[in-house]
């Protein structure tokens, strides 16, 4: 399976770029998980739109969602040059329902319920959720397919559960927001050193980090992540492509 990055910003995308991203593709089959700001135009550098098949949405924060009303213009644009198949699908968690009813449009997009309990066949994948902790309902991703698997924790903070969830992950994408100063005083979101824990407790073989701050020295993030995982860490980094 191959993973793009689109973009690797938390909260809002920095300038001419997008927040947090990315495309993954099996077979054929185009999936883009989250749809924030600026991530429309950043994947026409990966894919056209009408080559998209789907799209999942961890939780309705702006920045996993804000674009999801343009996706929703080049969907219906799409349909009347029939470049698309249409009604285009666009999975989410139904906790906030007048959110999820906004992602049915016009018979151009539907909504289509994920539940956390409930793993989904999503083209050649398998799509497995876990709860995280987040001011607003969220869920991490576990793709599977072909023996191979990709878990994107979304946003949270530290979570037990995620471990067994990324348990083997051939590639952990994890958000890590903080700055270790900020552990324990901004909430719903992880820092450098714990996400390197989550890939060393998982046994995950690469670790990504993303959902990135726009202040203060990177570096310390991705130092303090290395300082707690022995495996391979990057940030990950726009238009990375991760076969694995
Ligand atoms: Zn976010």
């Amino acid at each position: 399976m191959k993973i793009t990055t689109i973009g690797i910003w938390g909260g809002y995308p920095n300038k001419n770029e997008a927040t947090s991203s990315f495309l993954i593709e099996e077979e054929g089959f185009r999936c883009l998980v989250d749809c924030g700001s600026g991530v429309l135009a950043a994947v026409q550098n990966y894919t056209e739109l009408k080559d998209l098949d789907a799209a999942i949405i961890s939780h309705y924060h702006p920045d996993h969602i804000a674009d999801i009303g343009v996706l929703q213009h080049a969907a219906m644009v799409g349909m009347q040059l029939k470049e698309w198949q249409t009604p285009f699908p666009i999975y989410a968690h139904n906790r906030d329902p007048e959110m999820f009813a906004a992602l049915s449009y016009k018979g151009v997009t539907e909504g289509k319920v994920i539940e956390a309990d409930q793993p989904l066949q999503l083209g050649p994948f398998e799509v497995a959720f876990c709860e995280t902790i987040h001011p607003v309902y969220c869920l991490a991703m576990k793709f599977t397919a072909n023996g191979k698997s990709v878990v994107f924790t979304a946003d949270t903070e530290w979570k037990d559960d995620l471990i067994e969830f990324s348990r083997g992950a051939d590639l952990l994408v994890c958000e890590s927001n903080l700055y270790e100063k900020y552990r324990g005083i901004i909430k719903g979101h992880l820092s450098g050193k714990q996400a390197g824990e989550l890939a060393e407790r998982a046994g995950a073989k690469q670790l990504r980090l993303t959902h990135l701050p726009q202040y203060g020295e990177l570096g310390e993030i991705l130092e303090a992540a290395r300082s707690s995982f022995s495996g391979d860490t990057e940030f990950a980094e726009i238009g990375a492509v991760y076969e694995i």
